[in-house]
């Protein structure tokens, strides 16, 4: 294609709104324009990324024997209704109602609309198991869209349903879903990792994220320095410290009371009494569907509320407000577990079953009470893993060294089971006549975020480096002056060549200064440049340049094409 009639309106500046690589390097590439928060349109050289993506996508499902459909993106309420999600989705839903005043939403995931189909149209066992999948937009108002198609509103994703006789099959389905996004992501060009995630909303009990590690990524991981457990930091599950329960607080001081003024937060505490924050404990109180709960974390370390809320059992619950606590004797900034003013359950984490002793609240304003000796001076009601997992904690699998990372969750895998054909009654018939329900497991992939991830992976000062499988073209060649005929005439010919063998070819047929050509080269990210010059001309040579290297190399004008064929290779 020649340069002059691509649509890529580049830009000089970066806009500020961009904060990100992906984002800056997109706008300034003429990829993608901004519409509205989070809904962008995809120019022509982002649509030809994003169908390589999809073609990869494409090929490593269809081979492990997965199907694609194409599923409404308006979906009826009473679905999500019957699946209870119509609520729990809450603001992050787009809703609309239509003339005649029935409710429908844009679709933000397809378990609903897909699992539907299926109870209607699968009956035995025979049709089972069942892979399919789809490559299309979703719609979520996401609270804070940013960072470009990171985190759209509207946004592409591949999701893809497996629907299992039982358990056993679940699993296989898992592990081809598992080795296709490895396949998938490898192809991009992309290094991801995978690790273990928290279900969350969506239900199940397995799943996995495919990270790709980058400083701007949103989510937080740690992985093991010594085995191959790594894990989202809201999940990633800690043990009991070692020599738990071991204290010996026979010679400890007793405990006693101290004036701490105005020291509500566990900073203000530990500077007062200056302690290291470890030798404090935050007491949290939380109203537990209508009952109060007390959770205690070292005061070095953050309670996940997910797992408080995998130890209760419910996610119905929020961190007490000072209204709700008129009256009750519970004093904010002062609580502790030691004579509380109402018989009270308390839970705390594993961590303070060993080291202390502890400064505490005293549920008095403006005191504390230090030497607190876990077991001796209170017990709790439960030990359980609440807090969140930090780099230098052990290891679950092998008590190694956990180290941190922040990743871009670019796909990630379900087991679902039974939540949504059990609640949308998809049963098959077994080999005895038995209805069974139908075992499911969901997997998506971001299309768009991918492609993002792929730019904060590899990119320069000068642009982006795209990987040879999903760039928007392989090769550009640049003359010089294309006005003069050598030069035009040696383009033409390389370009037809090139063009002939496969490789997707841009030629730079514009009146513009060398220095302009290359920049506008570099900045789109195009894996190969051929230049061709005056000086090359008559000395019988042209130039590649490799983006990622900046390689040169002069190849002699007659061995070309060949010699350029033999250093790309096969796309
Ligand atoms: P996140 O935690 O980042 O919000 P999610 O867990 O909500 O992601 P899924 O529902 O699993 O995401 O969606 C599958 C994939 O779709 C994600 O792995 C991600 O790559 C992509 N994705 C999710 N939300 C967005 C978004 N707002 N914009 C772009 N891509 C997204
Ligand atoms: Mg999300």
């Amino acid at each position: 294609m020649l340069m002059s009639q691509v649509f890529a309106p580049t830009l000089r500046e970066t806009p500020k709104e961009a904060e990100i690589p992906s984002h800056q390097l997109m706008l300034r590439a003429g990829f993608i324009r901004k519409n509205a928060g989070g809904i962008y349109t995809y120019l022509p050289l982002a649509v030809r990324v994003l169908q390589k993506i999809e073609r990869i996508i494409r090929e490593e499902l269809e081979a492990r024997g997965c199907q694609e459909l194409l599923l409404p993106i308006i979906q009826p309420a009473e679905l999500w209704q019957q699946t209870g999600r119509w609520d729990v989705y809450g603001e992050e839903m787009f809703r609309l109602t239509d003339r005649h005043g029935r409710q429908f939403c844009l679709g933000p995931t397809h378990e609903e609309i897909i699992t539907a189909l299926v109870a209607a149209e699968v009956n035995s066992y025979r049709q089972l198991p069942l892979r399919l999948y789809q490559i299309q937009n979703k719609y979520r108002d996401e609270i804070r869209p940013r960072f470009g198609l990171m985190r759209g509103r509207e946004f592409i994703m591949k999701d893809c349903y497996s629907f299992d006789r039982d358990q056993a099959g679940l699993d296989e389905s898992y592990r081809l879903m598992y080795e296709a996004y490895t396949a998938i992501f490898n192809r991009c060009g992309l290094t991801t990792r995978p690790v273990e995630a928290d279900p969350g909303a969506i239900g199940g009990n397995a799943t996995h994220e495919f990270m790709v590690i980058a400083d701007t990524g949103e989510a937080a991981i740690v992985y093991c320095t010594e085995c191959d457990y790594a894990a989202n930091v809201e999940k990633a599950e800690l043990l009991p410290p070692a020599g738990a329960g071991e204290s010996s607080s026979v010679d400890l001081p007793v405990v006693e009371e101290v004036y701490t003024p105005d020291c509500k937060t566990i900073k203000e505490v530990a500077d007062y009494l200056q302690l290291p924050e470890s030798e404090t404990i935050k007491t949290l109180l939380y109203e537990v569907e209508g009952e109060f709960v007390m959770v205690l974390v070292r005061g070095d370390h953050t309670l996940n509320e997910y797992k408080l809320a995998a130890h209760l059992g419910t996610s119905t619950f929020r961190l007490a407000e000072d209204d709700s606590l008129v009256g009750t004797g519970f004093v904010t900034g002062f609580l502790g577990p030691i004579n509380p003013p109402a018989k009270i359950r308390v839970i705390a984490d594993y961590a303070l079953q060993a080291g202390g002793p502890y400064v505490v609240g005293a549920n008095k304003a403006d005191y504390h009470l230090r030497n607190v000796v876990v077991g001796r001076d209170f017990t709790a009601d439960a030990f359980a893993d609440l807090r969140q997992a930090e780099p230098g904690d052990s290891c679950p699998r092998c008590r190694g060294r956990l180290a941190g990372a922040r990743g871009i969750e670019v796909g990630q895998v379900f087991k679902l089971g039974t939540k949504y054909s059990k609640a949308l009654n998809a049963t098959y018939l077994d080999e005895n006549g038995v209805a069974r329900e139908i075992v499911m497991g969901c997997y998506g992939i971001g299309v768009g975020r991918t492609m993002a991830a792929a730019i904060e992976q590899n990119h320069d000062e000068d642009g982006i480096i795209w990987p040879l499988p999903i760039a928007p073209f392989h090769v550009i060649i640049v003359p010089v002056a294309y006005t003069d005929p050598a030069q035009k005439e040696l383009a033409d010919k390389l370009y037809a060549e090139l063009t002939e063998l496969g490789y997707e070819v841009l030629l730079d047929d514009r009146d513009e200064r060398p220095g302009v050509k290359f920049k506008d080269a570099d900045l789109i990210g195009i894996p190969y440049r051929i230049t061709i010059g005056p000086k090359g001309i008559q000395n019988g040579f042209v130039e590649l340049v490799t983006r990622r290297t900046r390689s040169k190399i002069e190849i002699p004008l007659e061995e070309a094409t060949s010699k350029i064929r033999s250093i790309i290779g096969s796309v």
